[in-house]
């Protein structure tokens, strides 16, 4: 049975639910076992179909409720209104098309990213009514996604005091080993390397705290960090739990994070 993990939030949030599909019971010979909800990574098209039709069962919502992009590690935004809604599947797939992060204002959609270790990041300002998901690797990270996304939420009226932010389980810093090519490309984008970065001691190699990163880029468009929780919970050192491309490879599975008000 698919299991939803709740997200936390450090204040009470009312009527805004955030959470995870967690890989629920595993067949360690399939490595999208059991609920991966993304299409695009390689998995049977109708074990996704299943996935996502169970997820809305759960949610109470129907399939054209569901709405998650077509991921590229880009830091592009798109806005779920009414127009998208209205449009015809081609349409909408295409919309999607090469997009790391939603946002939307309207009740009863949840949107939702697919990630194996990289992070993803629910918002909400619950004032103004307005939601979104972002995923963000390293490439997104460099390129500030999460900034990009409380810029379109602001478009929408939302106020960065007012926006509180929940990270589910992406990779550890520690698990997060990257080539110097990752943290120059930081460096050249002018985020604070040092507080995101370290050295292992044994093997010299560098470490990034992505999730630290994303938080250090929102708390400088205005979000208190107060206002942000991170999940300690690491998909690759709970492979079990949550996919993770770095122990299953690129062909697995994807863990899906979810928001919907
Ligand atoms: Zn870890």
């Amino acid at each position: 049975m698919m299991e939803l993990q709740y997200l936390k939030w450090t204040k009470p949030v009312s009527g805004v639910k955030a959470f995870q599909v967690t890989r629920g019971e595993i067949n360690p010979r399939n490595p999208y076992s059991e609920f991966n909800l993304c299409n695009y990574t390689g998995d049977d098209a109708l074990r996704v179909l299943n996935a996502r039709l169970e997820l809305c069962a759960k949610l109470s919502i129907e399939m054209d409720q569901l709405i998650m992009p077509r991921q590229t590690h880009s830091n592009h935004v798109v806005i779920i209104d009414d127009a998208y809604l209205q449009a015809d599947i081609d349409a909408q797939e295409s919309m999607l098309e090469g997009v790391d992060a939603l946002v939307t204002a309207l009740p009863d959609i949840c949107i939702g990213v697919n990630t194996a270790d990289c992070v993803n990041i629910a918002l909400t300002d619950p004032l103004a009514g307005i939601i979104g998901i972002a995923h963000a690797g390293w490439r997104g990270t460099v390129a500030r996604i999460p900034c990009e996304v409380i810029n379109t939420m602001k478009k929408l009226g939302a106020q960065p005091h007012n926006i509180i932010v929940t990270m589910g389980a992406s990779i550890c810093g520690e698990c997060y080993e990257v080539g110097d090519e990752v943290v120059d490309a930081f460096a050249k984008e002018k985020h604070d390397v040092n507080r995101i970065m370290h050295r292992n001691a044994d093997t010299g190699k560098a470490h990034i705290d992505l999730r630290l990163a994303c938080s250090l880029i929102m708390q400088d468009e205005g979000i208190p960090a107060e206002n942000i929780t991170i999940s300690d919970e690491c998909s690759r050192c709970q492979s079990s739990k949550y996919f993770s491309a770095r122990r299953l490879g690129i062909n697995s599975g994807r863990t899906f994070t979810g928001i919907i008000q």
